[in-house]
């Protein structure tokens, strides 16, 4: 069976309420239908209620960019899968490398949440990626098949089938700096390899993979043609209705 393309922009902790309103308004209004494609935008955990409500009648749908493991309990500051579902998120972005690398976030960590999300009814979109350091001691594929093995351990297939994997190399994370096409495609099939050896080879060929990592309207088609690259996640350019609308309309070559 075909993987539907997923798109999803990360607005990471950017915006007032107002800019947010207003983004999400030119995302309606631009991708007003999506033909074949799958997309979602991912506000602070602050504006979500309201992206959701301007959302009502659109195909784009909501996500998140965090949760904690634990359901519910003594943990200030933090939110639960279960308060995502109940405000309409579809996705949470899990194991972003600003969390791994600047906030301290293992595998396990990620592991843990991930069964959380799942437990509450959302896609966790699960983001792995190497740093230019790992890239070029030639570590790329190790870091790929560290952190999907750590951070999936222990899922059933059915539960891996409902995961979305994100490769996000880390050194293309908000630098302008793209993995090519056929750099991205050789980790996005070792990756599909590495998800074959975990969950067998029918779930492995139906999880969507996508790639993160200064995703443009004008890199976003030679991305796309790839035949292991399922969508993206978009940083920078998601920020911009047109920008992101274009990416979420791109064209394979
Ligand atoms: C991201 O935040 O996941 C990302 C890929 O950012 P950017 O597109 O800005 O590189």
């Amino acid at each position: 069976m075909p993987r539907i393309p997923v798109v999803v922009g990360n607005w990471k902790m950017h915006g007032s309420l107002r800019e947010a309103t207003a983004l999400v308004s030119g995302i309606v209004r631009e991708c007003a239908e999506l033909d074949g494609v799958e997309a979602g935008v991912c506000p602070p955990f602050p504006y979500l209620a309201d992206v959701h409500d301007l959302l009502e009648n659109s195909p784009v749908r909501l996500g998140a960019q965090n949760c904690h493991w634990e359901a519910k309990g003594a943990f200030t500051g933090e939110v639960s899968a279960p308060m995502l579902k109940d405000l309409g998120c579809t996705y949470v972005i899990l194991g972003h490398s600003e969390r791994r690398h600047g906030l301290a976030e293992t595998d396990a960590v990620v592991n843990k949440k991930i069964k959380a999300a799942l437990a509450a009814g959302l896609t966790p979109i699960v983001c792995i990626g190497e740093l230019l350091a790992e890239r070029e001691a030639g570590q790329t594929l190790a870091v790929v098949e560290r952190q999907l093995k750590g951070s999936l351990a222990g899922f059933a297939s059915e539960e891996v089938a409902r995961m979305i994997i994100a490769y996000e190399p880390v050194w293309a994370i908000g630098t302008g700096k793209t993995a090519t096409p056929t750099q991205a495609q050789e980790v996005h099939a070792a990756a599909r390899k590495i998800l074959e050896g975990l969950a067998g080879r029918s779930v492995a060929q139906s999880v969507r993979i996508q790639y993160g990592g200064s995703v443009k309207a004008d890199n976003i088609d030679e991305l796309m043609s790839q035949p292991d690259l399922d969508g993206a996640l978009v940083g920078g350019a998601s920020l911009d209705a047109a920008s992101f609308c274009r990416i979420i309309r791109f064209k394979r070559r």
